[in-house]
């Protein structure tokens, strides 16, 4: 037993050395991605539930490695966070959002709010509120063209920093959404203590609104705190006209999904019809 034991503690141990040095070459070409120009934001359309109109997008970050083609954020976000290479990720993010986001509202394309999805990092290890203030001034993009989707983990561990930059965004006008909503540790009591603008509801609530009766009920519930709070609803993975159709009839306002649009190059974006009932 023994023995075998130590067999298969040197194949497991060869193993993570071949998967740790995989990851520590993925890790130095994430660090230099940036400046090889090998990032690109995607946008994916939100769309209004009363009348179809496009009026705002997420942006996405994509990752098109010159070898394995394109990178998806949930292979290299985790390591961008772990090694602390998301604080300069999220800044170009911010940065390539916020002049897009000034190019489309600029040039007479009808208001649109891009959001932008910020880690736990960002908040910790910089003056968060000061770099987006920098940063909208350079690219001439106003507050109210970007909304931050931060998820409720960071909402945890607030250690008073947290508030304090949200509130600092929050009054210069920039909105706060949280992502992912309801897949944390809810705590409802955070809902009123932080400046929160619009609730995400997770893709995996959404799914099951026709199929399961405690989904539908359990979405309803989330509709219904958020309008008793005043904040706004987005559906997330909304991907058959069934979900869009029980969300609009329990007053949520925003829909995002494949039922849509996938996330799309800027260029693709700009180009399609502003409203999504037009056919
Ligand atoms: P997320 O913020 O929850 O983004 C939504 C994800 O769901 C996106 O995946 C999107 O492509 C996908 N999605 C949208 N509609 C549908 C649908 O109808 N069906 C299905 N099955 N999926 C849908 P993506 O682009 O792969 O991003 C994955 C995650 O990576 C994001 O989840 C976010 O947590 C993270 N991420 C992406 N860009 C950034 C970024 O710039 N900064 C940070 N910190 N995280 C990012
Ligand atoms: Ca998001
Ligand atoms: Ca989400
Ligand atoms: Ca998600």
């Amino acid at each position: 037993a023994k023995r075998s034991g130590r067999n298969n503690f040197r194949y497991y141990s060869k193993d993570l050395t071949a998967s740790a040095k995989q990851r520590l070459t993925l890790e130095s070409e994430l660090r230099r991605a940036a400046e090889r120009m090998e990032l690109e934001l995607h946008y994916q359309p939100k769309v209004s539930l009363d009348d179809g109109a496009m009026v705002g997008s997420e942006a996405l970050l994509r990752w098109c490695h010159p070898r394995l083609g394109m990178v998806p954020p949930t292979q290299f976000i985790q390591i961008a966070e772990d090694t602390g290479l998301i604080v300069d990720l999220g800044q170009w993010v911010l940065r390539e959002a916020c002049r897009t986001a000034a190019k489309w509202n600029a040039a007479g394309m009808a208001p649109h709010k891009v959001a932008i999805n910020l880690s736990a990092r960002q908040f910790q290890s910089q003056n968060l509120a000061g770099v987006v203030a920098d940063i909208l001034n350079d690219t001439a993009c106003r507050p109210e063209w970007i909304e931050l989707e931060i998820t409720e983990s960071l909402l945890l561990d607030d250690n008073g920093k947290t508030l304090d930059a949200l509130s600092e965004l929050r009054s210069m006008g920039v909105s706060i959404a949280i992502d992912d909503f309801g897949t944390g540790y809810s705590a409802l009591s955070y809902l009123a203590r932080f400046p929160i603008d619009t609730l995400k509801i997770d893709r995996s609530f959404i799914q099951s609104v026709i199929t399961d009766h405690y989904g539908a009920e359990l979405v309803k519930a989330i509709l219904s705190i958020a309008r008793s709070l005043g904040q706004q609803v987005v559906a997330e993975g909304v991907e058959t006209i069934e979900q869009a159709a029980f969300l609009a009839a329990h007053g949520c306002q925003l829909a995002q999904g494949f039922l849509y649009s996938k996330p799309m190059p800027e260029a693709e974006i700009a180009a399609l019809p502003r409203n999504f009932s037009d056919g």
